[in-house]
């Protein structure tokens, strides 16, 4: 078996390696070669936390396993630590045999970010020019990073609940020499492309502060009862997903849907668009908007290609399991 700890993975893995494992996985989904497992989350009764794993098989790319882990919320204060902790097992499919663990932490990070990512590829006009951001937290940063790679985009604009962490997205924008602005949420109209990624429970966006031909990846809400656009703006737009059961469940879609306002059937695999059985953007005047709900298949996806990486640079670690 072999190990990959967190410590090695920045050196290890790239936005590039992270994107390319991410648009694969979703494709093989949409295809019917990979599947997720049902997901489990315990709130457990110690510390705070909650706990659960996420896993999958992706018969395509022969990735079996899981990732578990979630939010121990004292772990910065009592600790030292961070408050997302999660490590990622593959398992030889042949056979069952345990074949690596991998930390998960940072790779969460860059598989969500690689999902918006994929989705403004294959969403978002070709001519898009400023980037939206609604949220500026520590998933952000890398949401903003991956992006700002997908389009020759000329500014930055954000809003955030929380105005003293805005100096997040600055920091990103001047790394990618782009200007940044902080706007209010109606100077969301001039984004092209939108990402949402907080924790909120209520409606940020609302239908009217999107313009026609923007491109929304919804990255925040991964939880029943999480919101963060007005229902009426999955009404406006064609929506796709990375996993249609997580979307109406645990997804943005969870309230669109709830409401009676869209149904299962109006959501798109973003897989299928990436595949080319889908046609995605149509027109240039229409409002595509990506639910990301992250999904066990993505960390696996990107846990193995870390583990290649590790192989290749004789960095793994191996035990006899
Ligand atoms: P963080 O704590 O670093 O940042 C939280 C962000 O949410 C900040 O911008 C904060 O201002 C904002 N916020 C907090 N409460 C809010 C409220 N009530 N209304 C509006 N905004 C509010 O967290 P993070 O690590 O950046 O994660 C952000 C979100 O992304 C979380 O909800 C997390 O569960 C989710 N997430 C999703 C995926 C996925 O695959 N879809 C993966 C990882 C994290």
């Amino acid at each position: 078996m072999l190990i990959v700890p967190e410590r090695e993975i920045a050196d290890l893995m790239t936005r590039e390696a992270a994107f390319d494992a991410v648009e694969k996985v979703f494709a093989a989904m949409a295809s019917g070669d990979a599947y997720n497992f049902p997901v489990v989350r315990e709130a457990i009764g110690h510390e705070d936390a909650l706990y659960g794993f996420k896993g999958g098989f992706d018969r395509a790319g022969l990735t079996l396993g899981l990732k578990a882990g979630g939010y121990w919320p004292n772990n910065l204060e009592k600790r030292g630590l961070i408050n997302h902790q999660s490590t990622v097992f593959l398992f030889d499919p042949d056979t069952g045999k345990a074949s690596a663990m991998v930390g998960g932490n940072l790779l969460t990070a860059l598989r969500t970010a690689a999902a918006s990512s994929v989705s403004i590829k294959h969403l978002a006009r070709e001519d898009a020019k400023v980037i939206g951001m609604i949220g500026a937290g520590h998933q952000a940063k890398f949401q903003l990073r991956a992006a700002l790679e997908q389009r020759d985009f000329e500014k930055v604009i954000g809003w955030n609940l929380h105005p003293e962490m805005l100096p997040n997205l600055q920091e990103v924008a001047d790394e990618a020499g782009v200007p940044f602005e902080v706007v209010e949420l109606d100077g969301m109209v001039e984004a092209d492309v939108i990402i949402s990624i907080t924790s909120s429970f209520d409606a940020i966006l609302g239908a009217d502060q999107v313009s026609p031909g923007t491109h929304i990846a919804c990255m925040g809400t991964d939880t029943k009862g999480k919101q963060e656009v007005d229902p009426q703006l999955l009404v406006k737009a064609d929506v796709f997903t990375d996993e249609v059961a997580q979307s109406i469940s645990i997804g943005e879609a969870q309230h669109a849907v709830a409401q009676g306002l869209i149904v299962e059937t109006d959501i798109a695999q973003i897989g299928a668009v990436i595949n080319g059985t889908n046609p995605g953007r149509i027109s240039d005047d229409q409002i595509t908007l990506f639910d990301g709900t992250g999904v066990g298949l993505q960390d696996l996806a990107v846990a193995a290609a870390v583990v290649d990486l590790a192989v290749e640079k004789g960095i793994a670690i191996e035990v006899d399991f």
